[in-house]
């Protein structure tokens, strides 16, 4: 068991035994037919997962920006529009990243915590002429899930390409690329994401599924201002994974091939609700310690929450307290810094892992000098739990 930390914090999440051991078996020629065979079986889980029967799947080496980027620059030529659709940090991201190619970028913020305004977005698209929107699935830093039966007819009717950021959503909450939102022709155009949170792989892999009319995009152009992102380069790859392009990760590959194993196991429905379950019963556990996230319920993640300390908590000692202990969150970004930690329940984490969590939360508050009813805390988290599985 290498495990030796809870590791709580929004990604990477904790890497269970089979996959460590996938990820330290022998390192094959990347052309060797049983590496090809379980690179073309990790690729077809992928299509699985997005439901992207007539898109295509890139599986490469990299991080959830490069996904980002690999998806912004294959569908949006500089001098188109972008908009970008905002729950928080990550939402903002894609901005500095689309100007870089010279795109025009417009954007819509929700207040932190909140919503967008989906009535806003339909009136911008409608007017504005974008050849793409992002959206950001979960913002990893609010603890917000974008509202994706509202929001992709109101991209959509505007034909813009709808692409979602997945990386802190994919294998936890649905992304259905066949589903469609009250037309056909409303469908998620592109869900890009990462290995390392829902999917419980290490960092590494940049994961991106485009459906036909994002790689009709690509197509209508003569190039990208990419080489590596450049997803004609990867199709005769992702196509027949025996050919080369550059060399893949092979044994992220096989760390991957595991994981998405492990996910189809689960099945994705059954995964989709636990998640759920967890986030509700993680957020209704932590409030009777007087600890509140900053999404409302309507609003709040299955994957991850941002919880604001209650009065005369100080941030650095108690996650620094908690660490002792071996659980590890992370802290919250921009205007929220100091005031309230994140915690993820994403992954394959279970009951056990956030019963023993609230024990240390309440463990930690009574050695800080507060209340803390940690029986209560983690009765109410089962509680919750099991109404919701
Ligand atoms: N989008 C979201 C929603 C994220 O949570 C993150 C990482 N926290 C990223 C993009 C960027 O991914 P990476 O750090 O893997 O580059």
């Amino acid at each position: 068991m290498p495990n030796q930390e809870l590791l709580l914090i929004p990604g990477p999440t904790p890497v269970l035994d089979d996959i460590y051991h996938a990820l330290a078996k022998e390192t094959m020629a990347h052309t060797d037919a049983r590496f090809v065979k379980i690179f073309k079986h990790s690729l077809e889980m992928t299509r699985q997962l997005f439901n992207n029967t007539d898109g295509e799947v890139f599986v490469v080496s990299g991080s959830g920006t490069l996904s980002m980027e690999i998806a912004i620059i294959n569908t949006v030529a500089p001098g188109e529009k972008l908009l970008v659709v905002s729950h928080g940090y990550f939402g903002d991201r894609f901005t500095p990243l689309a100007k870089a190619f010279g795109i025009q970028v417009d954007t819509i913020q929700a207040e932190w915590g909140k919503h967008v305004d989906v009535a806003e977005v339909e009136k911008k698209c409608t007017e504005g002429h974008y050849k793409a929107v992002t959206v950001t699935h979960v913002d990893t830093s609010t603890g917000v899930v974008a509202n994706l039966d509202e929001l992709v007819p109101a991209v959509k009717k505007s034909g813009a390409l709808f692409i979602l950021d997945g990386v802190c959503a994919s294998a936890a909450i649905e992304e259905d690329m066949q589903k469609e939102y009250g037309n056909p022709d409303y469908r998620i155009d592109v869900v890009l994401t990462g290995s390392q949170k829902a999917i419980g792989v290490p960092p590494g892999l940049a994961i991106v599924a485009f459906g036909p009319k994002a790689l009709a995009a690509r197509e209508s152009r003569e190039g990208v201002q990419g080489y590596y992102a450049d997803i004609k380069n990867w199709l005769p790859i992702m196509q027949n994974p025996g050919k080369y392009y550059a060399t893949p990760p092979v044994n992220m590959i096989y760390a991957f091939e595991k994981g998405m194993e492990i996910v189809m196991a689960e099945g994705l429905e059954t995964r989709y609700r636990r998640h759920a379950a967890l986030g509700k019963a993680v957020r209704a556990g932590l409030e009777v310690y007087g600890m509140k996230a900053i999404a409302s319920e309507e609003v709040a993640a299955p994957t991850l929450s941002c919880v604001l300390y209650p009065e005369g908590v100080n941030d650095a000692e108690f996650r620094s307290k908690l660490a002792s202990k071996g659980m590890i969150i992370a802290g919250s970004l921009a205007s929220l810094a100091g005031k309230a930690f994140r915690i993820g329940h994403l992954g394959n984490v279970t009951r056990a892992d956030f019963v023993k969590a609230l024990e240390l939360v309440g463990e930690t508050l009574k050695e800080m000098g507060k209340d803390a009813d940690t029986e209560g805390a983690i009765k109410e988290f089962i509680r919750v739990y099991e109404a919701n599985l």
